[in-house]
This record gives C-alpha cells, sequence and structure tokens, in this order.
C-alpha cells in the first residue's frame, strides 16, 4: 500500500464546470487565478477536452486551442491533462485515424502533459490509435475504463480490462466513474486488487452526484490508489467531484495528507465563489446529492436529459415507465456503461418504445449504427432478436469501426482554402464542419457571447393584456434569456423576427404558427395558423409519433414502397427517427419539405 501523499488532480478548469455550468466557463474566469492554481502542487490541471472543444466554438466563440496556449503560458509548473473520447477525440462520432493521429500531435504540440483516453462502451480497439499516437508524441497516456454496474460487471471483469490496457502501453490507469455510482466499499475492493496485480499508477474520477464522492475517495486513498481527481470547494458537490478542501482536512496528519497550502486554498476558493454567480443560471435547480442516481444507475445528466424530452413530447408523467424500460434496453444493448454517447441513445431508444407502445418499432439512426457494430463491440452480446428486427437482411460489421473509413485532413484542408491558417484550424473544421464555419463567420463580425443573464428575479411583470416579449426559456437544463426585438417586412412569405437570446441580437426567419396580429388598441394578440397538411385518416397515412423536424425525405411522388421501408426521417429529441411504411403502396402525395416541422396527427406522406 501506498504510504505517500496522495496526488490530486484538480477538474475546476474541465469537469466542474462541464457538469455544473454546461461547460460554460470563458478564458477571463480562468486566467486571472492561473497562475496561482499552478502554486497549489498539484499532480495536474484538467483544462482542455470533453466538451471543452465543442462548447469554445459553438457557445463561446472561443478558439480552443488559443485557450490552451494562454493557459500554458500561464501554468509553468504543473501538468496540464485532457479527457479523449479515443476515436471520438472530442467530438461525437469516430474519426479516421489519419485525423486521430494529428489531433494528438497538435494537443501535445499546444502543451497537453496528459491524455485521459477512454470509450464509451470500453471497447479497446477505438482507444489503439489515441494512444499509439500520444506514445509517439511524447504525451503521457492515461487510458480510462469505463465504472459501471450491471450483471457483467464484477471486480474480475475491471481487472481483466486494466491488464489489457497496461499492455497497451498506458502509464496511468484511471477508473472513471462518470455517473457517480462507484461506492466506497467497492472502491476499496477494486483499487486494492488493481494496486495488488497491476503495477502503474492508478488514478480514480469520480462524481459526487449520489453524495458518495467524499467517502469513495478516501476509502480509494485507503486502498492505495496514486492519484484522486477532486474540485475547489466553491465549485465542487452535486454533479461535479468532490471538494478539495475537505479531502484535505480529512487526511490532515495521515500520512496521504497532499500537504497543501490551505490559505493558498482559501483565496482559490474565494475567487471561485464570485465566479461561479456569474454562471448560476445555468446551474439546475437543485444541487444537492441525488441518491436515485444509484437506483437507476442513469446519470444525473441522462437523467434531467430524459425529464426533458419527455416534456417536450408533453409525456412528463410516463417517465416512471421509461426508467423500467432502461434497464431492458439496456440488456438488449450488450450492457453499455451509460456515458456519452451511450447514455443518449439508451435514453432515447427507451423512450421511443414506451411512446410507440412497442419495443423497436421506432428506432433512431443511432440505435441503427450502434447494432450494425459502428461505434465498436459491446460489452456483452446484444439480443439478436432485436438486432434481427432492426437490420433486417442488412450486414453488421465486427471489425474496428476506424478500420472503414477514409482519411480527412488533407480533404478539409482543401476545403477550408485559405481560411485555414494552422493545422489546428483544420482539426476544429474536420470536428465540427458546421460550427466552425459558423464560429469563423462570427469572429469576423466581432460577435461575442454573453453570458451574463439576468437572474429570473430580475424579470419585470408583463402588464395585462398585452403579449409577454420577454422570457426565459429552459431548455436541457440551460436558461436562455429571450426578448422579442421587433419582425420585418415579410419576404415570400417568410417574415424575419429580431429576438434577443441572451443580450445577442439574432434574426429568425420563420414562417410562424401562430401569427401575431396587432389590434386596434395598440394590443397584439396570437391567431393559430391553420395546419398546412391534413389529419391522418387511414392505413396508409405516415405520420411522426412526435413533433419534430423533417431531416430527410427517402421516396418521390409515385414511388413503390413496401410496408417498413424507411420513408422519411424525422429528428425528435436530439435524434434521428426512422419512420417507416405502414403499408405496401404507391406515393400519392408528400405534405413535408426537408426542414419542416411536423405534428403527430398529421399526414406527412400518403400511401395509397
Ligand atoms: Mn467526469
Amino acid at each position: 500500500m501506498s504510504k505517500s501523499p496522495v496526488k490530486i488532480m484538480d477538474t475546476t478548469f474541465r469537469d466542474a464546470h462541464q457538469s455544473l455550468h454546461a461547460t460554460r466557463m470563458k478564458l477571463e474566469d480562468i486566467v486571472p487565478i492561473a497562475e496561482k492554481m499552478d502554486q497549489v502542487g498539484f499532480h495536474s490541471l484538467e483544462v482542455w477536452g470533453g466538451a471543452t472543444f465543442d462548447s469554445c466554438l459553438r457557445f463561446l466563440r472561443e478558439d480552443p486551442w488559443e485557450r490552451l496556449r494562454t493557459i500554458r503560458a500561464l501554468v509553468k509548473n504543473t501538468k496540464l491533462q485532457m479527457l479523449l473520447r479515443g476515436q471520438n477525440l472530442v467530438g461525437y462520432r469516430h474519426y479516421p485515424d489519419d485525423v486521430v493521429e494529428k489531433f494528438v500531435e497538435k494537443t501535445v504540440e499546444n502543451g497537453i502533459d496528459i491524455l485521459r483516453i477512454f470509450d464509451a462502451i470500453n471497447d479497446l480497439r477505438n482507444l489503439e490509435k489515441s494512444v499509439e499516437a500520444t506514445l509517439k508524441y511524447g504525451g503521457i497516456a492515461e487510458v480510462a475504463f469505463c465504472y459501471t454496474v450491471g450483471p457483467i460487471y464484477t471486480i474480475d471483469y475491471f481487472i481483466e480490462l486494466a491488464k489489457r490496457i497496461r499492455d497497451m502501453g498506458a502509464h496511468i490507469i484511471c477508473i472513471k466513474d462518470m455517473a457517480g455510482l462507484l461506492d466506497p466499499y467497492t472502491a476499496y475492493e477494486l483499487i486494492k486488487r488493481l494496486k495488488e496485480e497491476i503495477a502503474l499508477p492508478i488514478h480514480l474520477h469520480t462524481h459526487d452526484t449520489a453524495g458518495m464522492a467524499v467517502a469513495t475517495t478516501i476509502k480509494a486513498i485507503e486502498a492505495g490508489v496514486d492519484i484522486v481527481d477532486t474540485s475547489i470547494s466553491t465549485m465542487a458537490g452535486g454533479t461535479s467531484q468532490p471538494p478539495l478542501e475537505t479531502i484535505c482536512h480529512i487526511l490532515k496528519g495521515s500520512e496521504r495528507d497532499p500537504q497543501f497550502n490551505m490559505e493558498l486554498l482559501d483565496e482559490i476558493a474565494d475567487y471561485f465563489y464570485e465566479v461561479r454567480k456569474k454562471y448560476k443560471s445555468l446551474e439546475s435547480e437543485y444541487i444537492g446529492p441525488d441518491p436515485k442516481v444509484i437506483v437507476y444507475q442513469v446519470p444525473g445528466g441522462m437523467l434531467s436529459n430524459l425529464v426533458n424530452q419527455l416534456r417536450e413530447q408533453n409525456a412528463l408523467h410516463r417517465i416512471k415507465e421509461v426508467m423500467e424500460e432502461i434497464p431492458h434496453v439496456r440488456e438488449d444493448f450488450g450492457f453499455p456503461p451509460l456515458v456519452t454517447p451511450s447514455s443518449q441513445i439508451v435514453g432515447t431508444q427507451a423512450t421511443l418504445n414506451v411512446l410507440t407502445g412497442e419495443r423497436y418499432k421506432m428506432v433512431t439512426t443511432e440505435t441503427k449504427n450502434y447494432f450494425k457494430g459502428l461505434y465498436g463491440k459491446p460489452p456483452a452480446p446484444v439480443n439478436e432478436e432485436v438486432r434481427k428486427k432492426i437490420l433486417g437482411d442488412e450486414e453488421f460489421i465486427t471489425v474496428r469501426p476506424a478500420d472503414l473509413l477514409p482519411p480527412e485532413f488533407e480533404k478539409a484542408k482543401a476545403e477550408l482554402k485559405e481560411k485555414a491558417k494552422s493545422d489546428e484550424d483544420v482539426l476544429s473544421y474536420c470536428l465540427f464542419p458546421k460550427i466552425y464555419l459558423e464560429f469563423l463567420e462570427a469572429k469576423e463580425k466581432g460577435i461575442k457571447e454573453e453570458v451574463s443573464m439576468p437572474q429570473k428575479e430580475e424579470q419585470k411583470p408583463t402588464p395585462t393584456g398585452l403579449a409577454p416579449t420577454e422570457f426565459m426559456i429552459n431548455l436541457y437544463g440551460e436558461s436562455y434569456h429571450v426578448k422579442v426585438g421587433g419582425k420585418g417586412h415579410k419576404v415570400d412569405g417568410k417574415r424575419p423576427y429580431f429576438l434577443y437570446v441572451n443580450n445577442q441580437l439574432v434574426e429568425v426567419i420563420v414562417e410562424p404558427l401562430q401569427e401575431i396580429v396587432p389590434t386596434e388598441e395598440g394590443k397584439v394578440e396570437l391567431k393559430p395558423k391553420e395546419s398546412i397538411r391534413p389529419r391522418a385518416t387511414e392505413a396508409g397515412d405516415v405520420t411522426s409519433p412526435m413533433p419534430g423536424t423533417v431531416v430527410k425525405i427517402k421516396v418521390k411522388k409515385g414511388d413503390k414502397v413496401s410496408s417498413g421501408d424507411t420513408v422519411v426521417i424525422v429528428e425528435a429529441m436530439k435524434m434521428e427517427n426512422e419512420i417507416h411504411a405502414p403499408v405496401d403502396g404507391l406515393v400519392e402525395e408528400i405534405y413535408i419539405k426537408e426542414g419542416d416541422m411536423v405534428n403527430p396527427d398529421e399526414v406527412m406522406i400518403r400511401i395509397r
């Protein structure tokens, strides 16, 4: 058992605000405190990767590479760490090997020392390339396995996985408990076995979602874990990491006390006490412990996502059925750990199973791809009957998914032309093409995201008789302040509306479902626009089981279709859903075009 002081990774600049504030911490809040953080004596500072790359481009309008270089220039002594989703890098799909290698090369070059690499379904083939590149370019490879619970997940299972990780050439092994499911006594047993059987440093990552993280961290330290993750107290707890100072106080005087300067930690805590206020509106309303996570074995983020999805579908009262469906779906899927993206895929599929009243009657593209093997090999065999129902005669793959992907880097470089000033720019484009172009455009125009939002109590009451023009909208756990600015002149039957979203002016061109009509007294009223689509009456009427947006129409008027053919893809609940022909016949009429919003009882396509 290790008798030396426990090493600490601080997550304040990455996971803490990713978990508490939807990854919105701006660089301007990191810069003033970075040098103080460097003086603490942390093993490492987690500053990059995970959702930060996406959030920087999409919301903060910051260049993620620039952000990394700025932090690197300020943090001179402490190692910088990042989270990398294996072949998914910091995105949501598998990227080809040339992009993975280039990304890792540039990551190390721009200042990251330690790369924590994991795969959502623990298919180690999805880590091979990034681990190999990390070793090649001189980074420290910390390879993580996702901790989860379920019939196949015994201590022996994880020990076997850890041995295979060791054999890949990892420098450090990480237990990634992304949902906060690891209880103190299991942590003790798991870490004791890992320390006995594997001669590598062990790093524990957990979350305080269920309120167990302090206890789990302390038992892990007792068992001899080498490194643990904490966050400064004022950014800790709840869905974030356990509080650093609390751990220090517990260990005071013991041989594993990290012996940090508590006055310095106090100063840092005071700083973040103020910073946190700025992001208050992004925080969930309830920030205390949520032990239900253990019962449902569903990460906190996934739970709030489901609630929002169901609310959107007017089906919040069915949450219990969905929660009961999740374990069935997870079993059919071969017990994947529930973490991005598997948590969304399983959660949405369970919701569809409940709302449509029949398992896998309707499946998302992601579910289909999962059963095709495009995410890798599930931890346990999938339910073959379900696979047959979903894929029919379509083939599935058993090779490493990235083996089938052609190189993309040079192609992306050619597409960007003179817009690409560096390889880093090309990588940002490879990862998020549409968002990166929007980011460039916003940069040109000098548009910056405004995080400071009016608090809910500042909302002015609406004068009676007038339609409200100012709203706080809660969407997927985030709050947006929306103010109607005015409307422009109609062009081609479409009218532009000007809205302020978080004080930023946006122009929205819409065909409103509700027309805003001024009355004689200078007031306004909302008049519903008549639906342009007929109501479904016959068996051949193709409808969407839930409100959504038409992504793709797969048939033309006059096409012959068979029952079960995919005729249209509708995006609902952030997932693409295939809608099938209910009968054999000919496409008589198409009432939709791509991009249209559709409602459940409307006919999208008529088959006769
Ligand atoms: Mn985490």
